[in-house]
């Protein structure tokens, strides 16, 4: 599916229409009808992703600060269905608190790790008082419009192992349309979903622990084939995140490899059919990536392995 843009030929009329829709320039503030949004915050180190499709609306980690909630208050979010904690790292759920205080939150699910932190017990004092329903990760599949996420728990047990590695993955699904998101996990996170047969041929995919070397794995890569990398991290930051090994990694022909810190939030709008564009606030309305629903043999193929 690399560099495709290719709809079905039995829907091509209806397909093209939606994809037309979806090649107007990615809103400002609000999502647009029809289409699902999901955006990649620029929020410094740390990662927030939020996802909005058919009104509602899903946050996946809230980043380090407070200054997360003027951000969804400036994106128009006034309820959120669903937040999720990949883990409890600050630079994920630092800001979770405030989003907790700022909004109504239907839903919290996170990776059930034994309370660490202060800012974990925090968040979990706010989501029992504010009457928010918990959710431990478990394989689960949850609807977002005519979306849905499935969620995959950490297959690394342990009280020993680091947050990292008990990151919660989530893939999200809209017609052919796939993004997976592994949180901050490393290599043994990430060969345990492969070794479980846990991951798919993907378009977009977040790059895990904010493009850190421990996040890569060749096995991993060949299995989710993502045609976007995204990797949330802030310029200048004091990891040296990205690291050159990642980059190396996921910058391949027909790949394209965005950085929330030099090209501002990256959004994609995806259709029903699961035709997806790509553009950065760095970008504005130019499409940087875009791709349709997979009609490739060697996609198909890769789908039937056991
Ligand atoms: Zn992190």
């Amino acid at each position: 599916m690399i560099g495709a843009w290719r709809c079905r030929a039995a829907i091509v009329c209806a397909a093209l229409a939606l994809c037309a829709a979806a090649a107007r320039p990615a809103p400002a503030v609000a999502q647009q009808s029809g289409i699902l949004e999901l955006r990649f915050l620029d929020v410094g180190q740390g990662d927030a992703i939020l996802i909005r499709n058919g009104g509602k609306t899903v946050l996946v980690d809230a980043g380090e600060t407070d200054a997360i909630a003027a951000r969804l208050r400036q994106l128009r979010v006034d309820t959120i269905g669903l937040a999720v904690a990949s883990h409890n790292d600050n630079d994920h759920i630092g800001g979770m608190d405030a989003v907790l205080r700022a909004l109504p939150v239907r839903y919290y699910l996170d990776n059930g790790f034994p309370r660490t932190t202060s800012i974990q017990r925090t968040v979990l004092e706010l989501v029992r008082d504010r009457g928010v329903t918990y959710l431990q990760a478990g394989p689960r599949t949850i609807e977002v419009g005519d979306a849905r996420i499935r969620v995959l728990p950490s297959p690394v047990a342990g009280r020993s192992v680091a947050q990292n590695d008990h990151s919660v993955a989530l893939i999200l699904e809209r017609g052919a349309f796939r993004a997976l998101f592994t949180g901050d996990s490393e290599r043994r996170e990430l060969a345990a979903l492969v070794r479980q047969n846990e991951v798919p041929d993907v378009d977009v995919f977040k790059a895990p622990h904010h493009g850190s070397r421990t996040g890569i794995l060749g096995a991993f890569l060949a299995r989710a084939r993502p045609e976007v990398i995204v990797i949330s991290v802030a310029l200048g930051n004091p990891f040296g995140h990205p690291h050159a090994e990642a980059l190396a990694a996921y910058q391949t022909p027909g790949r394209t490899v965005l950085r929330t810190g030099q090209d501002g939030d990256v959004v994609v709008t995806v259709d029903s059919f699961g035709c997806y564009e790509v553009r950065t606030a760095r970008s504005g309305p130019t499409v940087l990536a875009r791709g349709g629903p997979a009609t490739s043999p060697a996609r198909r193929q890769h789908e039937k392995r056991p």
